[in-house]
């Protein structure tokens, strides 16, 4: 709307046409609708301003700081004008059976306007049960925005996956935080879910002489692996959970070699395997003249078994073995130090099943 009218224009009748709804001032005269003769001449030549003559209907109410203020909104009604104006609210209120009736009150040009609002001082919090675990609040009823603490307890063999607060009143929000939330203005219902816990698992020899893998501890949620945090809920995803002691490469003649050992302490003795993944293990040791693992202050004996062709130099290189067991018969190659004079205290035996080569450095 542009803030003067200039009328410069007549029609041949002499009237001028105010556009419906808008009145135009000289100043001193208000002019609306059709105006003609006496009216037209008295505008000639003068510039008019839109009189602005708002209409307001009932206010809109909005309420602040939990009722204990109000505003009332009056927005101009005629089509196309934006003016708003505000009336700052008496209010009061009365608290009966728990219910709180907030009144407020305004006057706004001459007129005095109402609204009031009613609401539970307390509200509902209710718990839903579930079979892999406890949710326990602080309180069963509490007053809109005052806080509430859950204490979430996992059954055994669960970890808490992830809990909620759903409102009754859909068009209020929660305001959560690591297990507490803000009570809305609403009775709410908590729930939490649970992940069954999926224990660590060592890996093992099965009675065919197989190497079976292990896992490590890990939580399903919707058939993915997650990791447990020390603080005994999910972390991360997890790409694999399969535990092995045994770094396996699989060779150009389709059998696997073990090149390290990544278990725990061996104490007596170390087992090798016979197969892997359903393909014979034939080789002990990798090619690097690395040794079979790091940390070697125990004694043990090796146990091999008929698959094992070949131990790779270094090998067993100042490692305690005092003794090679279990089925050497296929055991034709021992590199130089696999097993060195330092192995000791004392020396190591090799009870064989089968001719070893001579080229074998490392018994003397
Ligand atoms: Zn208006």
């Amino acid at each position: 709307m542009s803030d003067r009218i200039k009328i410069d224009a007549f029609t041949n009748c002499g009237t001028v046409k105010i556009v419906q709804s808008q009145s135009l001032t000289d100043g001193t005269n208000i002019y609306t609708g059709t105006l003609s003769g006496e009216q037209v001449s008295t505008m000639r030549g003068k510039t008019l301003t839109p009189y602005i003559a708002h209409h307001y209907g009932e206010p809109n109410w909005q309420w602040l700081d939990d009722y204990k203020n109000a505003t009332a909104v009056f927005r101009c009604t005629d089509e196309g004008c934006a003016d708003v104006q505000y009336a700052d609210a008496r209010v009061s209120y009365e608290d009966k059976d728990n219910i709180r009736t907030s009144t407020a009150t305004c006057v706004f040009n001459g007129t005095t306007y109402t609204a009031s609002h009613s609401t539970k001082i307390l509200w509902d919090i209710t718990i839903t049960d579930s079979s892999y675990g406890t949710i326990a609040a602080d309180k069963s009823t509490s007053r809109a925005y005052d806080r509430v603490d859950l204490t979430i307890t996992p059954k055994s063999g669960y970890v808490l996956g992830s809990w909620s607060v759903t409102p009754a009143d859909e068009t209020q929000n929660v305001e959560t935080y690591y297990t507490s939330f803000n009570m809305p203005e609403s009775d709410v219902t908590v729930s939490a879910e649970f992940s069954p816990v999926i224990p660590a698992r060592e890996p093992y020899i099965d009675e065919s002489g197989a190497y079976r893998l292990g896992n490590i501890e890990y939580v399903e949620v919707d058939g993915e692996p997650f990791s447990i945090t020390e603080d005994g809920t999910i972390g991360e995803k997890l790409d694999d959970v399969t535990l092995s002691y045994f770094d396996f490469m699989l060779r150009s003649d389709d059998t696997y070699q073990i090149t390290y050992y990544t278990g725990p302490k061996i104490d007596s003795e170390l087992v090798i395997p016979k197969t892997f993944n359903g393909k014979p293990i034939t080789i002990l040791g990798n090619n690097d003249n690395n040794r079979l693992y790091e940390s070697g202050k125990t004694q043990f004996s090796l146990v091999l078994n008929e698959n094992i062709t070949e131990i790779r130099p270094y090998t067993f290189y100042v490692l305690y073995v005092t003794e090679v067991t279990g089925d050497t018969s296929g055991l034709n190659k021992i590199g130089n130090y696999a097993f060195s004079w330092a192995n000791g205290p004392g020396d190591y035996k090799i009870r064989r099943q089968a001719r070893l080569r001579r080229n074998d450095h490392s018994r003397k």
